[in-house]
């Protein structure tokens, strides 16, 4: 997943994204971090530490999607939208024949409950507007 993507999630979850941002102190190279946190001269970049960003490969960060989700009411609409994500890879379960959607649940369920597949699905409902991020609510 790319950087910014990743910080569309991190947004998501009402989290800061740590970038660095580069600025001029009195002819000195020196960092600010895209959080707020001022660096200073180089050297002082525990912000940008690899650890600091969320990395949405794990199941800690598909649970604090998942919450996030649920907090903010949009779990059925987003699971509307897995659905139809599921059937464009899996258009044979469109059909109604031999016990319909239902007799798929599970095939669904080991599709959806993915720690990579998970985060991407998010970042495609925030970008068409099925889930909103912060600032738009
Ligand atoms: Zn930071």
């Amino acid at each position: 997943m790319k950087d910014e993507d990743r910080k569309i999630l991190t947004e998501f979850l009402g989290e800061k994204w740590h970038e660095r941002i580069w600025r001029d102190e009195i002819g000195k190279p020196a960092t600010l971090c895209s959080c707020g946190f001022d660096e200073g001269v180089l050297n002082l970049c525990v912000h940008l530490d690899a650890a600091a960003n969320r990395t949405f490969d794990t199941w800690e960060d598909f649970g604090k999607l998942r919450d996030k989700i649920v907090e903010k009411e949009g779990w059925n609409w987003f699971v509307i939208f897995a659905i139809k994500e599921f059937q464009k890879e899996h258009p044979v379960l469109k059909s109604e024949e031999g016990g319909g959607w239902y007799r798929f649940e599970p095939e669904f369920l080991q599709w959806f409950v993915d720690e990579d597949r998970f985060p991407e699905l998010v970042l495609e409902a925030i970008k068409e507007g099925v889930l909103k991020n912060p600032e738009a609510n």
